[in-house]
């Protein structure tokens, strides 16, 4: 999956987001509710000299999670350890990372919802008591040991806080979900990057991308990125309106950030389901997509700008993606 406008995070990404990441609170644009929690929390537990509590973050991919982790690690003055759920296959190498934590540390787990069954229930008496119950022995000899691990804070990152358990999700003292962000917000982003990049963009420009990076940090970043190479191949180096929009154009990302996999969904079920309901599965096979991608990835920006509803008996297409699409609504009368 290699769209442009993906939010999930791709190789290419990888250099300019370390160089964009902000590194404190300060510089952390948006997710107003989210930063005044955890601003009020990180300086609590640094006067009480004490661990933070263990914080999750959910929203969609892009938001800026890892980000957040890593800001809060950076804020406490203390280490950050990063892994993912998947990473961690078995409960030893949990436990391997946790006896290597030093003090009050943040372990970053990425798609926490992803961890093994039996991972978990090592995490359980690590985040209440700061223990690991080691067995010891096979058989009707075997015993438990309660090992002590040094006080840490777990930051769990998810895009589904409704895949959690309920006795994962319990032990987090601290829930903060991020939102998508403002075109104002997404232009002062861009703006930010550009600075950074040593990239000059007319503040226009940047509205401009801002205004189609569909709520997400890292696609404004991408599409900065990409147009940026346009106005060094084809202008002077300066992003102007004219040459954003140029650029934008010929890599298919339409005023509302929406491509040509969008188009392609939308269209089907306009034409061959009179705009739905039409099931997931359904739509999966017509347009020859995973449902599961389509749920993840596709969708839920469609569903955000209100162009797709989901109903009972499946998707819906709405009024203003017809108008959008310039396509006539069917007369259902
Ligand atoms: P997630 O973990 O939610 O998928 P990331 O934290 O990796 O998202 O964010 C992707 C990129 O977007 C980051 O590298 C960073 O450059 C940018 N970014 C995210 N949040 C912000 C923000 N609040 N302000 C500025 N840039 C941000």
């Amino acid at each position: 999956e290699d769209r442009l406008i993906s939010a999930q995070f791709m190789m290419e990404d990888q250099a300019v987001e370390f160089s964009l990441r902000p590194r404190y609170l300060a510089e952390y644009i948006g997710q107003a509710q989210a930063k005044e929690n955890l601003k009020i929390y990180i300086e609590a537990a640094k006067l009480r000299k004490e661990a933070l509590d263990h914080v999750l973050l959910y929203g969609p991919p892009g938001l800026g999670k890892t980000t957040l982790s890593n800001i809060i690690a950076n804020e406490l003055g203390v280490n950050i350890r990063t892994t993912s759920g998947p990473a961690i296959e078995r409960p030893g190498d949990l436990a391997a990372i946790l006896t290597n934590l030093q003090e009050n540390d943040v372990l970053f787990i990425d798609e926490i919802h992803r961890l093994h069954r039996t991972v978990e229930e090592v995490l359980y008496p690590a985040m209440e008591d700061y223990a690991l119950d080691i067995i010891i022995g096979k058989g009707p000899s075997a015993r438990s040991v309660r090992l002590d691990l040094p006080p840490f804070t777990l930051v769990g990152a998810t895009t589904r806080a409704g895949l959690l358990s309920a006795p994962l999700r319990d032990r987090f003292g601290v829930v903060s979900r991020l939102e998508y962000y403002t075109v104002d917000e997404l232009t002062f982003i861009v703006s930010r990057a550009a600075d950074i990049l040593q990239v000059q963009i007319v503040g226009e420009a940047a509205r401009e991308i801002g205004k189609r990076s569909r709520g997400t940090p890292r696609i404004a970043n991408r599409l900065l990125k990409r147009v940026r190479d346009f106005a060094q191949v084809r202008g002077d180096g300066v992003i102007t309106l004219d040459i954003a929009r140029m650029a934008l154009k010929l890599i298919q990302v339409d005023e509302l950030g929406l491509d040509e996999v969008d188009h392609k969904m939308l269209r089907a079920i306009i034409g061959s389901f009179q705009g739905g309901p039409v099931g997931l599965d359904t739509i999966a096979a017509t347009i020859g997509e995973e449902s599961q991608t389509i749920e993840d990835v596709y969708e839920p920006y469609l569903l955000q700008i209100g162009f797709l509803q989901r109903t009972p008996r499946g998707r819906v297409v709405t009024p203003q993606a017809y108008a959008h699409l310039n396509i006539p609504m069917p007369d259902r009368s």
